[in-house]
């Protein structure tokens, strides 16, 4: 039997060894074979990073983006691996090699269902579009954080579906219709320093944050909503005292993150947590980073049709959440752009032995040539 398109190409691009940040070559061979097949390209490096928006269409109608990206995380050790981790063995059914869930594999199956759409449409309405970064797993500061501002003053998106491995147990079982937000926060409560054995001179600030901080641990931010979890608080570091026993400090430092649904901003928390804190008549000194706001697709067409594709392809109802970390999505929704998430099984993500069963990606690609034919057509 001949080998589907879809598995050669995938295990092209796992033979490269795109090591985040380094592209390794996919980026250019993609768009040598696309332009090919008419469509344009917009290869764009910000340091070290290569970007690229490669597209067809330029009749009025809607416009399709997906996004991807090119970089993988490091093998571990290559022995460990039953295949080598930059093979694209198969056996069994089942491709293996780094980076084939997260997320070359969905790179093919996006390439192949726009190359096999446009091979059959070629004067279709709109435009369809793939919009690749090799810098999202390492610090995502030179990928589509800093290409998409430059695309977008030329080209519009009405949807962006994002390939990160979203399903659980088979292809299209999950579906992410937004991300929460990160916010990181550094409170150092302020004291007087002073010998233990006088604690009249001093001010301990342990015992002072200590009632503060059980109150943001208990405090409810927000309900969250339909589709978010209400917002969550968790302390990630502790510091305080000189090391010697005798020392009664003079600050005790937290830091802490929030995981925040939409129902929540970054000024509606800073207000809380001063009105608490406040509250318990602490000197303090705060400091914010935000690492990413959260977005939310509540476009119902673009739900509709997305879930029309996955039923078809797979006979199963897809569940709608929001679970997981950040992802490049955060970038593009806030121009506006419906964004939702749609991949393989994440089984194997980072892991040794990282894997996908061939089937999934030919569902996938699949599901979507279906959906840029329900939105374009
Ligand atoms: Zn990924």
């Amino acid at each position: 039997m001949m080998e589907p398109e879809v598995i050669t190409l995938a295990r092209q691009l796992i033979q490269k060894p795109s090591f985040t940040p380094d592209d390794a070559g996919c980026i250019t061979s993609l768009m040598n074979r696309m332009s090919g097949q008419g469509f344009k390209g917009h290869h764009h490096r910000f340091g070290m990073v290569d970007n690229v928006l490669i597209w067809h269409g330029n009749k009025p109608g809607p416009s399709l983006l997906f996004l991807g990206h090119t970089d993988v995380v490091p093998t571990g050790d290559p022995d460990s691996w039953d295949h080598p981790p930059l093979s694209g063995h198969v056996e069994n059914g089942v491709l293996y090699g780094r980076g084939v869930a997260d997320m070359k594999g969905a790179v093919a199956a996006m390439v192949l269902a726009m190359e096999k759409f446009v091979g059959q449409n070629a004067s279709h309405k709109g435009k369809v579009a793939l919009m690749l970064t090799s810098d999202e797993e390492g610090e995502a500061k030179d990928g589509i954080q800093k290409f998409m501002p430059l695309i977008a003053q030329q080209h519009h998106f009405d949807f962006c579906l994002v390939g990160e491995p979203s399903s659980s147990q088979v292809v299209g079982d999950t579906v992410r219709v937004g991300r929460r937000g990160s916010l990181h926060m550094t409170v150092k409560v302020l004291g007087k320093q002073g010998h233990v054995a006088y604690p009249q001179h001093a001010d301990n600030p342990v015992f002072s944050a200590a009632l503060a901080v059980e109150a943001l641990g208990k405090h409810q931010w927000d309900q969250g909503n339909a589709d978010f979890p209400p917002t969550s608080f968790q302390i990630s570091n502790v510091s305080a005292g000189t090391g010697a026993a005798n020392v009664i400090p003079g600050s005790i430092t937290y830091q802490g993150n929030f995981r925040y649904s939409p129902e929540s901003s970054q000024p509606s928390l800073e207000k809380q947590v001063k009105t608490i804190l406040d509250g318990f008549g602490l000197s303090y000194e705060l400091t914010w980073q935000l690492s990413g706001e959260p977005f939310y697709c509540q476009n119902k067409h673009f739900r509709h049709e997305l879930t029309e594709a996955i039923v078809a392809a797979t006979n199963i109802e897809p569940i709608f959440n929001t679970a997981g970390g950040t992802s490049d999505g955060r970038f593009v929704a806030p121009y506006g752009i419906a964004t939702m998430e749609l991949g393989l099984v994440n089984k194997t993500i980072h892991r040794v032995n990282e894997c996908q069963e061939v089937k999934n990606l030919l569902t996938l690609e699949g599901i979507y040539l279906d959906l840029i034919s329900r939105l374009l057509k």
